[in-house]
């Protein structure tokens, strides 16, 4: 791969909105995924495989619970730096930025959230140092964009529970220490249980051929009559507002990590423009290619805007479900259409992994379908400004 020449675009000086600390944050990060990230990437991503060495950084970087507090372990950061974070890894590969946000948003998270006291003494620190790595289990074999639906199951049996069930396309299962499973009880109400690896009659089998997102390792969770300890049940929240709860810090983490692919893909887009000779001139001269980048560089910029925006709802904790599935939702598919123009204008050289784009758009592609697809987010948008649900 080329070196990583990366200058941010920041055509509306949005960063005379960001704090001292914001864009401390923002820099340590850019400079490490320049460092530590770009040299590697296309490597693992053609072998399909996770760089396991780059956990240590992410958790240096405050990747691992940016929003968790200091006491464990967490950054203790607020909500615009952590979409920060996602930007600038996603700005390096989507995949490494979903290993980051299952690892904060979707297990740190439910145990700081819903877990009591020793749960989180136990699990968040090291989680947050890396020392393990967690999954989240809500997607089934027959249900996704359903998961109310879901089928896998716990029953008491006194001193302990027992899991049975299986949940399919879960990030980081394959390397996961332990598992955040959403199950039903014996009355179909949902509950969030930690599940360890090691438990007997718990696997992790590794989901292969994927065409996208190839350096985030992807995988099922079997559960054959695992035996769950009683203390590792979630005890705060139950219902499928628990799980959906942590959708809506990971999707916002994805709205500001699109940004970044958004922004990877025109950077390079607009360089090889000016660089690339036909007919004579730069074809950065030709309109065609002009409509290309001015177009690109308008709706980052207005995702810039909306998500930003969106950050200082969050720091206020004004945000709804439905404004972070309209960020979610507009900024992974401006990103893939960032990732389309930009392949095109760099003609055959477009799809060779010398380049990020095509590693781009193919990780796009499941981005833009997992934590809700871009159809159910348009539905959300739709029952929030008709009131009336599209999914009944
Ligand atoms: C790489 C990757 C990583 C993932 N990581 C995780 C993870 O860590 N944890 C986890 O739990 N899950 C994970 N997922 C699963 C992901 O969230 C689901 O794939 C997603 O929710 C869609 O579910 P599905 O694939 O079953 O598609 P389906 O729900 O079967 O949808 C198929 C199509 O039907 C459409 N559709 C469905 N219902 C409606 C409706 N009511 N109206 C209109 N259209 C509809 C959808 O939009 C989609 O286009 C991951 C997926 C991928 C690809």
């Amino acid at each position: 791969m080329r070196p990583d020449l990366f200058s941010a675009p920041d055509y509306y000086n949005l960063d005379e909105l960001l704090t001292d600390e914001h864009k401390l944050v923002r820099e340590a990060a850019r400079k490490w995924v320049k460092r530590e990230v770009s040299p590697i990437i296309e490597t693992y991503a053609q072998k399909s495989k996770f760089p396991k060495q780059l956990i240590k950084g992410l958790s240096e970087i405050g990747a691992f619970g940016p929003y968790i507090p200091l006491e464990y372990g967490g950054a203790g950061l607020d909500q615009i730096s952590y979409g920060l974070l996602m930007q600038e890894i996603e700005r390096g590969d989507s995949g490494i930025r979903s290993t980051a946000s299952v690892q904060s948003s979707l297990v740190m998270y439910p145990i700081w959230k819903y877990g009591n006291q020793e749960q989180r003494e136990k699990y968040l620190p090291k989680l947050a140092s890396g020392e393990w790595i967690g999954c989240f289990g809500l997607t089934e074999p027959d249900h996704g964009s359903n998961p109310s639906g879901m089928v896998t199951n716990f029953k008491d049996q006194g001193d302990h529970y027992l899991l049975n069930g299986a949940k399919m396309w879960i990030s980081n299962a394959p390397i996961a220490q332990i598992a955040i499973v959403w199950a039903k009880d014996e009355n179909d109400r949902v509950h969030g249980l930690i599940v360890e690896r090691g438990m007997a009659g718990f696997s992790t089998p590794k989901t292969k051929n994927k065409w996208s997102l190839r350096t985030s390792s992807t995988g099922e969770l079997i559960f054959d009559n695992v035996k769950i300890p009683k203390t590792n049940i979630l005890p705060n929240k139950s219902g499928l507002g628990a799980p959906l709860g942590c959708l809506d810090s990971a999707r916002y983490g994805i709205a500001w990590g699109a940004i970044g692919a958004a922004m990877d893909c025109y950077d390079t887009a607009l360089r090889y423009s000016q660089e690339r000779m036909q007919f004579g001139k730069p074809i950065g001269q030709f309109q065609l290619q002009q409509k290309k980048l001015a177009e690109m560089i308008t709706e980052i910029t207005k995702a810039q805007l909306l998500t930003w925006r969106l950050g200082v709802l969050k720091n206020e904790e004004k945000a709804t479900s439905a404004q972070i599935s309209m960020a979610k939702r507009n900024n992974v598919e401006m990103a893939i259409n960032c990732a389309r123009e930009a392949r095109q204008i760099l003609g055959g050289m477009g799809i060779s992994g010398e380049y990020s784009i095509m590693r781009h758009a193919m990780n796009l592609e499941s981005v833009i379908t997992y934590e809700g697809t871009h159809d159910i987010h348009l539905l959300i948008t739709g029952l929030d400004i008709t009131g009336l649900n599209a999914f009944k």
